[in-house]
């Protein structure tokens, strides 16, 4: 049996407590070494065979599994944050379903709760936005065409990028071509939850300026939206004119 794991972000308390006891008995942990923290590592037993994926190709990091599950041992593979946001893991998924062996997956937190943690953010806030995109920049990885930064940006609504560190100059033009200004606020969380964790506020016009100051390249989030402003609208959820499913409002009669 094969377990995909979320390990979350960085910081070795913020696994599942599912995640944690799969990592305890597995024979064989495979991990995201360029960033699994691997301190994680030290919950796993004596003896278990540990790879490090970061040096390995996905053939390779299938023959392990092959091998385990021939010996009849249970393997982790343990991926950062939450294992399908940007984990490659369909293809070691379709990969395992063909050669019979059986699968599970853990969810864990992602890199963009973790951030938006530090921050003390909330992504959607009423008035201002009630929609998150998740994408990044096209880099050596291509993006769909459809799925450019300049038009999910024309949304204007908040946007958490992965893997675009390395490109703030250009991602910083993307965004200025939708619906953002050089005043919308923006921020660099760099390894989230990790002991050093770094943030850095700034706004879509100074963006690549703040990255560049700061040194930021990689292991970093850049969250974009006026969800990082000040001002929003009070939540309907907790009004007290408002009724929901498990309460009755003063003022309304419907909407759950
Ligand atoms: N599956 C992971 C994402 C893997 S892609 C998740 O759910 O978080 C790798 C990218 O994730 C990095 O380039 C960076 O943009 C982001 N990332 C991962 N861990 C991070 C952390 N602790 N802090 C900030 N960004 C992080």
């Amino acid at each position: 049996m094969v377990h995909f794991v979320g390990a979350g972000p960085g910081a070795p308390d913020l696994i599942t407590l599912r995640g944690a006891e799969l990592l305890k008995k597995a024979d064989v942990v495979i991990y995201a070494g360029s960033l699994v923290n691997p301190a994680l590592l030290e919950l796993c037993r004596a003896g278990a065979e540990i790879f490090n994926s970061a040096r390995m190709t996905l053939e390779e990091v299938l023959a392990v599994m092959l091998r385990a599950e021939s010996e009849g041992k249970t393997t982790v593979r343990l991926h950062t944050g939450d294992p399908s946001l940007y984990g490659a893991i369909r293809e070691q998924m379709d990969a395992l379903e063909r050669s019979g062996i059986r699968f599970e997956v853990t969810p864990g937190v992602s890199s963009f709760c973790a951030a938006a943690a530090a921050l003390e953010a909330e992504y959607t806030l009423p008035d201002v936005s009630q929609s998150l995109i998740i994408s990044r920049m096209a880099g050596r990885t291509p993006v769909p065409e459809g799925e450019r930064i300049a038009s999910l940006a024309a949304h204007g609504c908040s946007m958490a990028l992965f893997l675009s560190a390395g490109m703030l100059d250009k991602l910083q033009e993307e965004l200025l071509r939708g619906a953002y200004t050089d005043d919308t606020p923006a921020a660099l969380v760099y390894k989230a939850s990790w002991p050093d964790e770094r943030i850095v506020r700034c706004t879509v016009g100074t963006l690549a300026a703040a990255g560049a100051a700061q040194d930021i390249r990689k292991t970093a989030l850049v969250l974009v939206g006026d969800f990082l402003e000040k001002e929003y609208g009070r939540s309907r959820l907790y009004d007290p004119a408002f009724s929901t499913e498990f309460r009755r409002g003063t003022g309304d009669k419907s909407e759950g």
